[in-house]
């Protein structure tokens, strides 16, 4: 007797909905991405104890007629791909016919949908995989999908549903994804009859992420610049400036063609690009969204669809690292506008007495709307002479000029800077503000000058993996210029024959790149409760702001923090 033989039909979707439903939160992600693929402005989910009792989807996208809404249940049915050469460049989120049957053969299902213009709609119900009941009904136009007691006849299965909370908390996470991707869209998510979110159709990306996390955070955020117009790939979308981070991935969204996915490749891209601006084991704050022809791109490498293949990885790759960085200098231009540094006054310096001094409130900067830096104009209070004279202070500088203005108002702590900008109170940390300067003090001048290098007594040559070789390889240049003599020396094999002077090492391998210049001046820095002077806390405050990342330190703490005048009315409960 033969042993093979094929599986019955609803036990082959059991086995597919293995793969494809894992969980209420993959349930309601195939259901959404249903409901966008059919064209729906509108989509409301709802869930009941976790999604494991409930989820309903929604939609008034362009529903089905009843052969198709039949159709729709059956393995392999999809109106989305035709041929192999639609599948080589999908356009739509839902491309292989399976998350309908799947999740119909794993719980009580019950599909209603009409089109728009037809007189009745259907209603179908599903035990199991198994077809119950067909009937006409009197639905609004759109599609309407509930699915019950998921995993009921799965008993292994639903062991494997953690808590209701934690369940609940996946599809909120899930609907995020969504709904970032989509902000065109508005969506509505009830978890237990409480409404969690209600989202209005947005007509961009900020507006969405501001309904989604809030404006303190939408102020953070900086417009994503496209390396270039014409290029295959675009990138768009918003990443948090300089010293915005989390401990964890959960804010790191990335989405290629509108679809959300996790990405090994996009991760390391996001870090080589924040560069320094993002400290060891943090995570960036990214929506980030990749456009590119469907056919340079594999969809179809994933069971859930969260993964993608890209044709060519290395462009991606350079594309999203430079615009990354485009953007971060981007917003730093814009934080020098807001504060750009004059040159020191040059008349009469003040008297130096240490610092801090209470009563020494100072006027560093001044920008007019035309770019134009005024002089710096030290207001000097009560108890000290006068001994800045005012030097070429324009008329139109007055007012307009204000607003661009911060004042030092002393020092706490021997440590934090204490400023005043039109927007309130800002910190300073002497210590990190002064890695910063140094950091890109030394880095400039190896990228200008070089940097006089020694040979060594033996050449060494040593092995890297693929990967790390490339970025040696790509950075040869560079790292010949900061005095390390390297060249490669066979495939993945590289020599190194001298080594900058002012470094002594023992490992040269370990200190290639830019931790290592990090960690030297760190040690050079101030340290943290150096009382500095007056002048010399001037000098260090324009000096940052001169900086191409002011506002961290080369590990990615920040320099300064900004307190809202906002924010301290808040506090001290003058507005809710
Ligand atoms: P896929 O999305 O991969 O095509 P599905 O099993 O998820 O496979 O859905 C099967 C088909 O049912 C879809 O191709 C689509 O034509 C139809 N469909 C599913 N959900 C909806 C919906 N919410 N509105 C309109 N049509 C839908
Ligand atoms: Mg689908």
């Amino acid at each position: 007797m033969s042993r093979i033989h094929l599986l019955p039909e609803i036990l082959a979707s059991q086995v597919a909905a293995g793969e494809v439903v894992e969980r209420p939160a993959s349930v309601v992600k195939e259901l959404v991405e249903n409901s966008i693929d059919a064209g729906a402005r509108q989509i409301e989910v709802m869930i009941c104890r976790g999604g494991i009792s409930l989820v309903r989807v929604i939609d008034n996208g362009c529903g089905m007629e009843r052969d198709d809404a039949l159709l729709s249940l059956e393995r392999h049915a999809t109106s989305k791909i035709r041929t192999a050469a639609d599948l080589a460049a999908i356009a739509t989120l839902g491309f292989r016919g399976e998350a309908l049957p799947s999740i119909a053969s794993v719980s009580r299902f019950r599909l209603t949908t009409r089109e728009a213009g037809a007189a009745a709609g259907t209603e179908i119900l599903v035990a199991g995989g198994r077809i119950e009941m067909v009937r006409d009904v009197g639905e609004a136009s759109g599609t309407q999908v509930e699915v019950r007691s998921l995993f009921y006849n799965l008993p292994a299965r639903r062991k494997f549903l953690r808590s209701e909370n934690t369940e609940s908390r996946n599809t909120e996470h899930q609907l995020h994804l969504q709904a970032t991707g989509h902000p065109e869209i508005a969506f509505v998510f009830v978890r237990d009859e409480r409404v969690v979110f209600q989202l209005p159709a947005a007509s961009n990306l900020r507006d969405r992420i501001r309904d989604l996390h809030g404006n303190e955070l939408v102020e953070r955020l900086l417009e994503v610049e496209s390396p270039n117009e014409n290029a295959k790939i675009q990138i768009s979308g918003l990443i948090g400036q300089a010293g915005v981070s989390r401990q964890t991935r959960a804010q790191q969204l990335t989405f290629v063609n509108g679809r959300a996915i996790e990405s090994p490749l996009l991760t390391a891209a996001l870090r080589e690009g924040y560069h320094t601006a993002l400290m060891k084991g943090q995570f960036p704050v990214t929506f980030l969204f990749l456009t590119l022809d469907p056919a340079a791109v594999d969809v179809n490498v994933h069971p859930a669809k969260r993964e993608v293949r890209f044709r060519d990885p290395v462009a991606v790759r350079e594309m999203v690292v430079e615009s990354i960085g485009r953007t971060l200098a981007g917003g730093r231009r814009e934080w020098q506008q807001q504060f750009r540094a004059p040159p020191l006054p040059v008349t009469n310096p003040p008297s130096v007495s240490a610092f801090p001094d209470r009563n020494l409130p100072h006027v560093i900067a001044g920008v007019d709307d035309l770019g134009h830096s005024s002089i710096a104009r030290p207001i000097v209070s009560r108890g000290r002479e006068e001994s800045h004279k005012q030097t070429n202070v324009r008329p139109a500088d007055g007012a307009k000029a204000n607003h661009q203005h911060f004042e030092i108002i002393g020092v706490l702590n021997k440590l934090y800077v204490l400023m005043e900008n039109a927007d309130g109170l800002v910190l300073v940390d002497q210590h990190a503000a002064h890695e910063r300067i140094l950091f890109e003090q030394l880095r400039r001048r190896m990228e200008e000058q070089g940097v006089p290098s020694q040979r060594l007594l033996l050449p060494q040559t040593f092995d890297l993996a693929p990967r790390d070789a490339e970025w040696v390889e790509r950075n040869l240049a560079t790292l010949q210029k900061m005095g390390i003599g390297i060249e490669a020396f066979g495939p993945n094999t590289f020599k190194i024959d001298s080594l900058p002077t002012f470094l002594s090492v023992s490992d040269p391998i370990r200190f290639l790149g830019e931790d290592m210049i990090a960690k030297t001046v760190c040690r050079h820095a101030v340290k943290a409760n150096d009382p500095l002077r007056y002048l010399e806390i001037e000098k260090l405050i324009r000096d940052l702001l001169e900086c191409d990342l002011p506002y961290c330190c080369p590990h990615g703490r920040p320099t300064m923090i900004q307190i809202s005048l906002g924010e301290l009315e808040k506090k001290f409960g003058r507005k809710v």
